[in-house]
């Protein structure tokens, strides 16, 4: 419940959805303007579990996401046991389990015709000694139920950041576009959690720094039947790699391809697609042509980049707005996740008394470069000396010596499973140190 706004447009009124969260209707075309102490553009996994560690920590925080619902394109399923440990620390991991989910103890591939294992989580120090495939749509509304809990969380759906409010030559707050008209809202600190393609990064001009990919990924649906293999996995071939999720009633499939080859494809048509992914996987033989249209498979564009500086004065980036990953490792919501923990750690304590510094910002930075520059230098070397190689080739493909080393001795299995699973310098949920202050969000004149 938002319930110290203050309503100076006679004609704005708070009300409650049929579940009981707090929204608005506006039934003016008055510029509304609200005041909250951090407003966060992009409820993807960095925003949202922003959100939600700043509100749990009593700092009003206002996160606006530009869709209706978490239900759409492909945005990544991995739960990694990074972040379910610390979902752990934060007392909910038994309540998450029960969401339905997948839990995979090992990474597995087939090279050609090889199956390979490629880690083994089972050894890793966490609780979960497991990766969690959860749809990215039901792991989000979990964090937002959570998140819910605190009054000082407040979510607006359908509102999109379209520019940054700047005064003195620092940021102040943002514009957003909501379905009901305009909207400025001003905050003691803004965060871009709006994903690779973050506008908020580009009005705050921010340098990007990037660092080229060399795939971009074709997504569709196809219907698992019974009898299909029960895990998720991966499939190299020369000039294609294939990548299948077990969502129980249906397949994720992800057909990698070289970079800006879309057309390409589509020109072949779409029953030599179809061939293509047949040959890859016999077993999808006799469903393939649930492919109906082009329209039914959506084109993924991979980047890879990074902002020199993550912040100025009044804003900072987070999650992918500061660092597109590649979907190599499936690491980049939890890079994203770690990013939020840091800044939450970092700056909660700063917004509970008033505005964090420049240097406070920046301290976020620091704290998440190494991880990042560390975890996108392997995305790149796997990118540009396996995935290029396997997408460039023609001649059949042999296992490089690394895997076979993996094949040989199981016990190096653990080494890629940290990499992945923990990842470089982990974050913790650090216990909460201040009580709560109240809900503050309010409209302003
Ligand atoms: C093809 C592909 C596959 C991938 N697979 C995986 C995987 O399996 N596992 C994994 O961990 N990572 C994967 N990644 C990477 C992963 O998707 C990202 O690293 C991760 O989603 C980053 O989280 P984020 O919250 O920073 O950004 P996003 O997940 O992009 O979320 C940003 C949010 O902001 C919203 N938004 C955007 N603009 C605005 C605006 N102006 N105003 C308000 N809201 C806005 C968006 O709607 C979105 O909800 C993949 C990436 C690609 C390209």
């Amino acid at each position: 419940m938002w319930r110290q706004v203050q309503s100076p447009f006679a004609c704005s009124t708070l009300g409650r959805t049929n579940s009981g969260n707090p929204t608005w209707h506006l039934t003016s075309n008055m510029r509304e303007a609200l005041r909250t102490r951090c407003c966060i553009a992009g409820g993807g996994p960095a925003g949202m579990m922003l959100g939600f560690l700043l509100a749990r920590a009593g700092v009003d925080v206002l996160v606006l996401e530009k869709h209706k619902d978490f239900l759409r394109d492909f945005r990544g399923d991995t739960i990694h046991p990074s972040t379910l440990e610390l979902i752990y620390e934060l007392g909910i991991l038994d309540e998450f389990l029960k969401r339905p989910h997948e839990e995979l103890t090992t990474i597995s591939a087939r090279v050609g015709r090889q199956a390979v294992t490629l880690g083994d989580f089972t050894h890793l120090p966490t609780h979960c000694k497991f990766l969690a495939l959860m749809p990215q749509w039901d792991f989000l509304t979990f964090v937002v139920e959570q998140a819910r809990e605190h009054s000082s969380f407040h979510l607006m759906m359908e509102a999109e950041a379209t520019d940054l409010i700047e005064e003195n030559g620092a940021i102040v707050g943002l514009r957003a576009k909501t379905k009901e008209g305009e909207m400025d809202v001003r905050a003691n600190l803004t965060v871009g959690a709006d994903g690779r393609h973050s506008i908020i990064r580009q009005h705050a001009k921010l340098d990007v720094r990037d660092m080229g990919a060399s795939m971009d990924v074709m997504w569709m649906r196809l219907s698992r039947r019974e009898g299909d293999p029960a895990q998720t996995f991966g499939h190299a071939e020369p000039g294609k790699m294939f990548v299948l999720i077990n969502r129980d009633s249906y397949w994720q499939a992800a057909f990698v391809i070289p970079k800006d080859t879309a057309a390409e494809v589509r020109q072949r048509g779409l029953a030599s697609f179809q061939r293509e992914i047949a040959e890859m996987e016999p077993f999808l033989r006799d469903r393939v042509q649930e492919l109906r249209d082009w329209n039914q498979v959506s084109l993924l564009t991979v980047k890879v980049d990074r902002l020199t500086k993550w912040s100025r004065a009044g804003l900072i980036c987070i999650g992918d707005a500061a660092h597109a990953m590649s979907p190599i490792g499936g690491v980049g919501i939890n890079l994203a996740i770690q990013d939020a923990v840091a800044a939450a750690n970092i700056l909660s304590p700063k917004l509970l008394v008033g505005t964090p510094s420049s240097e406070d910002l920046q301290v976020v930075q620091k704290r998440r470069n190494f991880p990042t520059v560390a975890t996108q230098w392997l995305q790149l070397a796997i990118q540009n000396r396996v995935i290029g190689r396997v997408l460039g080739g023609t001649a059949p493909l042999s296992l490089p010596w690394q895997l076979k080393l993996l094949q040989w001795f199981p016990y190096l299995r653990r080494f890629p499973a940290r990499l992945v699973g923990v990842g470089f310098r982990p974050e913790h949920v650090v216990p909460l140190l201040a009580k709560r202050a109240p809900s503050e969000v309010r409209r302003t004149a």
